[in-house]
């Protein structure tokens, strides 16, 4: 697992407004929980290892205070205790939005209303519609609830977005390259091309001949960029993560 780039403000900022509210840290747990986080993800470190003598030291808290606090702050779900022997301990230190009681749901809708942002400057040829999740629902619904493939209509339990060119292909994660789907068309197509699928989806009875033109059509328009998807303001950004 790699240690993501850290936005510190960000941390910071959760560390104050969300963790010490929430998990209801003492000034002591306070104290132990900034040090560890500072000694290890601000440093690129996932995990620590470390005595009780060194972190009271640089917590500035008693021996006794420094150990009930870990021992709290595993509790609480900000650290995972992975050693712990004579030699010290060894822990996982999670960042704010990495500790489920502190709803990091929430915290990741704030992100992502961030992440679209960049979107909104323009350059939407580059925005990653599978990654920032906060983007996917737009894919859904510029095909209006309906399969692209076999255009059965969707919900959001059973659908999906697919790659028209597959992974494998080189195909990437733009708006052109993206469909909505349903699960049994994202599982039979694999990675065969797009077309070839859609002609199988004929001959299998699941598009009319007529259908399977206005399928190659929007093909076309996919990946001539023509099928560009509206993307959603920040306050349905908020409603889709909250969902
Ligand atoms: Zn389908």
């Amino acid at each position: 697992m790699k240690n993501k780039k850290l936005n510190v403000v960000h941390v910071w900022k959760q560390l104050e407004d969300l963790v010490v509210p929430r998990l209801h840290l003492s000034v002591h747990d306070r104290a132990v929980y900034s040090h560890l986080l500072r000694r290890s993800r601000l440093e690129g470190r996932l995990e620590l290892r470390f005595s009780i003598l060194w972190l009271a030291r640089g917590a500035c808290v008693s021996g006794w205070a420094a150990r009930k606090a870990v021992r709290r702050l595993v509790a609480k779900g900000a650290l995972r205790l992975a050693e712990r022997s004579r030699a010290g301990h060894v822990v996982k230190v999670r960042l704010p939005e990495e500790i489920r009681s502190v709803g990091a749901g929430k915290i990741a809708a704030c992100a992502a209303v961030r992440v679209p942002s960049v979107v909104n400057g323009g350059d939407l040829e580059m925005a990653d519609f599978l990654e920032t999740r906060a983007l996917r629902p737009a894919i859904h619904a510029r095909e209006g609830g309906r399969c692209f493939y076999c255009l059965r209509r969707l919900t959001p339990m059973v659908r999906c977005l697919d790659h028209v060119v597959p992974r494998v292909r080189g195909g990437r994660n733009g708006y052109r390259n993206l469909v909505s789907s349903c699960a049994v068309c994202n599982s039979q197509k694999r990675e065969r091309r797009a077309e070839d699928f859609l002609r199988w989806l004929c001959r299998e009875g699941r598009l009319s001949a007529g259908e399977l033109s206005g399928r190659f059509r929007a093909l076309a328009r996919l990946a001539a960029g023509k099928l560009r998807p509206a993307l959603p303001s920040p306050s349905q950004r908020d409603r889709e993560k909250g969902r």
